[in-house]
C-alpha cells in the first residue's frame, strides 16, 4: 500500500503528512548515536565502535521474557550470509542484505517500506560469500557499498537512487562490504570514508573520503608504501617512503585491503582503520615489513593524511588481516583504543598517538609468534612461518606448518563490544588451527593471487567459537562462553548488564555481562552473522538482528566447514521486547 502511494509523485506532499515525520539525520546526530536511545544512525551504535547502550528496561532481571514483535523476510532466492546492522530513525529500520540489496521497513510492524536491489553484473569477485555488512545514514540518505565495487546513495524515504559512484573495476578484484562511516569535517561537511575490498587479488588498498552530499572524491589514501595520495583533486602525499620497507617491486600489487571499514574517534577527531594482509600471502616474495599492511592507521579526515600507524604482524605470511576494528575508550583517563587481531592478540593503544600500552593472546595455543616485545611487535619463530617454496626440492611446494590461529584469524569481521559500565571488551573469538604452505604465484589482474594452500582444522573437541570478556586494564580474560561452531556475528552490551550475540546454530543470546551467564536464547532459524541492535520506542526497549547464515566459513573452513554443512541457509530480521 505505503510503496505504491510512494511511486505516485503527484501525491508525495500529502504522504509526507500522512507519515511519521522522516527528519534528516544530522552530523551532530552521528557524533552522539551513542548516547541517544530512540535512534541507531551509526554502524557500531556509536562512530567509537562500542556497540553499548545505556538503556536498561531489558535487563538481567527481565531478560528471559524476551519474546519476538515481528519479523521480515529479505525473500527471493537470494538467501545467503546476512552480516548487517540495522539502523533505526524515527519508527524506520534500514539494512542491508547478501547480494548488495538494502531495505527500509517500519520499525513497528516489520512491513517493507522499500526494497533496493543493486543488479550485480556477472563476473563479481568477492572472497567471501556475497554478504553486505550495513549502510550509512546521513541528510535525507542511506548509502552502502556494493559487490561491483560501487557506492549507492539512495533517498531514505523512498529507496530511489540519489547518486552513484565507482570505486574501482570489480573485474581486478574489487568489491566492496563494508558499512560506509560517516565522519565530520570542518572543511568539506559530513564525508563519507570507504575502503576497498580485494586483497585475496593484489589490489590496493586505500582509504577514501567522498561529500556525503554528492558522492564527490574529497581524499584518497592509499595504505600501501610507494603510492600517491588524493587531495581535492590533485595528487597529496605518498604514503610512506618507496622501498622503504617493501624492497622490488611487489608493493605494486601490495594488498592491504581496508575491507572492513573504519571508526571514527571525535575526541582526537581521528579516522581509525585497519589494513589487510600484503599481497601475495607467500611472504618469502615480499621481504621487510611491508607497511602499511595489517595495520591500524589514524586518519586526519581534514587532509586523508596518515597521523599514526601501528603494525600488528610485519611481513604477515599468514594472511592475518588487520583490518579489525579500533574502538575508542577511557583507560582510567587514557584515550585509549583497542582491537583484537586476526592474528589472535588484543592490542590496548594510544588513540592520540598509537603508541603500545599492552597486548594479550585471546585465543589459545598460538603458534606463529612467541609473544610480543615491549613495543608490541611479534617475536617470531622462523621454524613456524610456513617455507619458500623456491628452497623445496621441486620448487613447487614449500615446507608446511601447522598455525594457530587459522587465517580465518583468532576473530574476523565480526565486531567486539565494550561496556563502559562493566570497562570489559566482549570478543567474539575462535580457536582453531591451519596447515599451511607456500607456492610459486605471479600477479595477474582478476585472478586469485596467493601462492599459498591451507587446511582449516578445529584444535578443540569441544568448541571452536568462543565470546571472551577482556579487562583492558590487565589484559585478564574474565569469562569465557564456548560456542561449538566458530563465532561469525557481532557483539552488542547494555546498561541493563546484558551482552547480546549470535551463533551459527541460530541462537540470539542474551549473557550476563559480568559473569557470561546465559540468560535468555531464541533460536531465529538459521545461523546469526550479523550484529545485534537495541533502541528505545513507544516506551519499550526493542532488540533487532538480522539472521541468515553464510559468510567465510562455510566456503574456506576446511575440515571446520563439513561441521556446519548442515546448518541452513536464510536471511530474516528479528525483533524482540517484553510484552507490556
Ligand atoms: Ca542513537
Ligand atoms: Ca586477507
Amino acid at each position: 500500500m505505503r510503496k505504491l502511494i510512494l511511486t505516485a509523485s503527484a501525491l508525495a506532499l500529502s504522504v509526507a503528512i500522512a507519515q511519521p515525520s522522516l527528519a534528516d539525520v544530522t552530523i551532530d546526530d552521528i557524533v552522539n548515536d551513542a548516547t541517544t536511545t530512540s535512534d541507531v544512525v551509526t554502524n557500531g551504535l556509536g562512530t567509537q565502535g562500542q556497540r553499548f547502550s545505556p538503556l536498561d528496561k531489558v535487563n538481567t532481571e527481565n531478560v528471559g521474557k524476551l519474546v519476538p514483535a515481528w519479523t521480515m523476510s529479505l525473500g527471493g532466492e537470494k538467501m545467503r550470509g546476512q552480516e548487517t546492522q540495522p539502523l533505526v530513525k524515527d519508527g524506520v529500520m534500514y539494512i542491508t542484505g547478501s547480494y548488495s540489496r538494502a531495505w527500509a521497513i517500519d520499525a513497528t510492524t516489520g512491513e517493507e517500506i522499500w526494497q533496493y536491489d543493486a543488479r550485480l553484473p556477472e563476473g563479481i569477485l568477492p572472497c567471501c560469500d556475497v554478504i553486505n555488512r550495513g549502510g550509512a545514514l546521513i541528510g535525507d540518505k542511506f548509502i552502502f557499498g556494493t559487490l561491483d565495487a560501487k557506492l549507492v546513495a539512495l533517498d531514505a524515504k523512498t529507496g530511489k537512487v540519489v547518486w552513484k559512484q565507482k570505486i574501482d573495476d570489480y573485474k581486478k578484484g574489487y568489491s566492496f562490504s563494508a558499512a560506509p562511516l560517516i565522519v565530520p569535517s570542518e572543511k568539506h561537511g559530513p564525508l563519507l570514508v570507504t575502503g576497498v575490498s580485494g586483497g585475496e587479488f593484489g589490489i590496493i588498498g586505500r582509504v577514501e573520503a567522498r561529500k556525503a552530499d554528492t558522492g564527490e572524491m574529497v581524499w584518497s589514501r592509499p595504505t600501501v608504501e610507494g603510492h600517491m595520495g588524493m587531495l581535492n583533486g590533485k595528487p597529496s602525499t605518498m604514503t610512506g617512503k618507496k622501498n622503504e620497507s617493501w624492497p622490488g617491486d611487489l608493493w605494486k600489487t601490495g594488498g592491504a585491503a581496508t575491507w572492513l571499514g573504519g571508526t571514527y574517534d571525535h575526541e582526537t577527531k581521528s579516522i581509525l582503520i585497519g589494513t589487510g594482509n600484503p599481497a601475495p600471502w607467500n611472504s618469502h616474495m615480499r621481504p621487510g615489513d611491508n607497511k602499511w599492511s595489517c595495520s591500524r592507521l589514524a586518519i586526519d579526515p581534514e587532509t586523508g593524511e596518515i597521523k599514526w600507524g601501528f603494525q600488528t604482524t610485519p611481513n604477515d605470511g599468514w594472511d592475518y588481516d588487520g583490518v579489525n576494528e579500533v574502538v575508542s575508550f577511557d583507560l582510567n583517563g587514557t584515550k585509549a583504543a583497542a582491537t583484537a587481531d586476526r592474528n589472535g592478540f588484543f592490542y590496548v593503544l594510544n588513540r592520540e598517538n598509537g603508541k603500545f600500552i599492552r597486548g594479550v593472546p585471546f585465543v589459545e595455543k598460538i603458534t606463529w609468534a612467541k609473544g610480543l616485545d615491549d613495543n608490541g611487535r611479534p617475536i617470531y619463530d622462523p621454524a613456524n612461518r610456513p617455507g619458500d617454496p623456491t628452497k623445496s626440492k621441486d620448487g613447487k611446494k614449500g615446507s608446511s606448518v601447522f598455525t594457530v590461529p587459522s587465517f580465518l584469524g583468532g576473530k574476523n569481521w565480526m565486531p567486539i563490544s565494550y561496556s563502559p559500565e562493566t570497562k570489559l571488551f566482549y570478543v567474539p573469538s575462535n580457536e582453531w588451527g591451519m596447515d599451511l604452505w607456500n607456492e610459486p604465484v605471479t600477479y595477474k589482474a582478476g585472478a586469485a593471487y596467493l601462492g599459498a594452500g591451507f587446511t582449516i582444522k578445529p584444535i578443540f573437541d569441544d568448541h571452536i567459537g568462543a565470546l571472551k570478556a577482556i579487562d583492558p586494564a590487565t589484559g585478564k580474560i574474565v569469562w569465557t562462553m564456548k560456542n561449538n561452531a566458530p563465532l561469525w556475528g557481532g557483539v552488542l552490551s547494555t546498561g541493563g548488564g546484558l551482552v547480546f550475540t549470535g551463533t551459527p546454530e541460530g541462537y540470539l543470546m542474551a549473557l550476563d555481562a559480568k559473569t557470561g551467564k546465559e540468560l535468555w536464547k531464541f533460536n531465529t532459524g538459521s545461523g546469526i552473522v550479523g550484529s545485534p541492535i537495541t533502541w528505545e520506542q513507544d516506551g519499550e526497549q526493542m532488540v533487532s538482528v538480522v539472521s541468515g547464515w553464510g559468510g567465510a566459513v562455510p566456503l574456506w573452513g576446511g575440515e571446520v566447514a563439513k561441521t556446519v554443512a548442515h546448518l541452513n541457509q536464510g536471511g530474516m530480521v528479528w525483533t524482540f521486547r517484553i510484552p507490556k
